[in-house]
């Protein structure tokens, strides 16, 4: 579903990512973890096509993201087929970035009608079901304002949904909440994660959250993948010293 293929990302001096390889399979729920400025962020931004690569290749579903196919040749990806590529992909953000002067039930429906063509009343009976799925059914006409940053994320979990994605990007989803409303997110993302097939890439410090959800973890390190395995694995019994002591830290 999603390789990468030596990438290479800079900004100015920084190598950020060190000819990275690493591959994720259809259905996986993959969490990334490591230090800070290990290059996680980069890489969900990347896959969005909100940054560019500078070396490599990034795959997803077969195609690479900064090249398209023009019959047996490869050429530089035009708008249009990053616009393709991106409908596949849904990011949550750690700040919700909804739309402020929309209401909810506009924020689920604008892309699905203006993007992928929907009709509106075929765009509004999706937006509901994912508004019952998040637990705010009762919401669909109040504006981000009024409502708090956990309903706020769990609008922005249902219009990454609304856009029937493959693959759902989720980069510190809860890091910005109060604690008390981080259960419901993380709730809602379970019930994702056990209901649907969609493949999971998952920045987190939840690492609670991480075991349940995930069935790989990727440690990272100066730019690079320095270990993974199974979240049991990752977290009991790390082989690497840099991992025991990232964990020692968050866990
Ligand atoms: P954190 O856990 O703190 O979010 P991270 O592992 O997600 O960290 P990234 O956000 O991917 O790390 O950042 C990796 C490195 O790239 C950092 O050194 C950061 O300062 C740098 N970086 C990221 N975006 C930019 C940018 N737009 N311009 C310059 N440097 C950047």
């Amino acid at each position: 579903m999603i390789r990468f293929e030596s990438v290479v990302k800079q900004f100015g001096d920084n190598v950020v990512l060190d000819h990275l390889d690493f591959e994720v399979a259809a259905g996986d729920r993959v969490t990334l973890i490591g230090p800070s400025g290990s290059g996680k962020t980069t890489i969900l931004r990347l896959l969005m096509t909100l940054e560019k690569i500078d070396g490599g290749v990034v795959w997803v579903k077969g195609e690479p993201l900064s090249h398209e196919r023009k019959g047996s040749k490869l050429v530089p990806a035009s708008e249009k087929h990053l616009r393709k590529v991106r409908q596949s992909i849904g990011m949550v953000f750690q700040h919700f970035n909804l739309f402020p002067n929309m209401n909810v039930m506009e924020n689920l429906t604008e892309a699905p009608i203006h993007v992928l063509g929907r009709k509106k009343s075929d765009a509004e009976a999706r937006a509901r079901e994912l508004l019952a799925m998040v637990g705010l059914s009762d919401k669909e006409k109040a504006h981000p304002t009024q409502l708090s940053g956990g309903q706020q994320q769990r609008v922005a979990i249902a219009r990454a949904l609304a856009m029937d994605p493959d693959i759902l990007l989720l980069d510190e989803v809860t890091s910005a909440l109060d604690p008390e409303l981080v259960a419901d997110v993380l709730d809602v993302l379970r019930q994702i994660a056990e209901t649907t097939d969609i493949t999971m890439l998952i920045v987190t410090h939840e690492m609670n959250f991480a075991r349940d959800v995930s069935n790989r973890v990727m440690m990272f390190d100066k730019g690079r993948v320095i270990e993974q395995g199974p979240p049991d694995v990752i977290f009991t019994n790390p082989k690497e010293e840099r991992t025991r002591k990232f964990l020692d830290a968050v866990l």
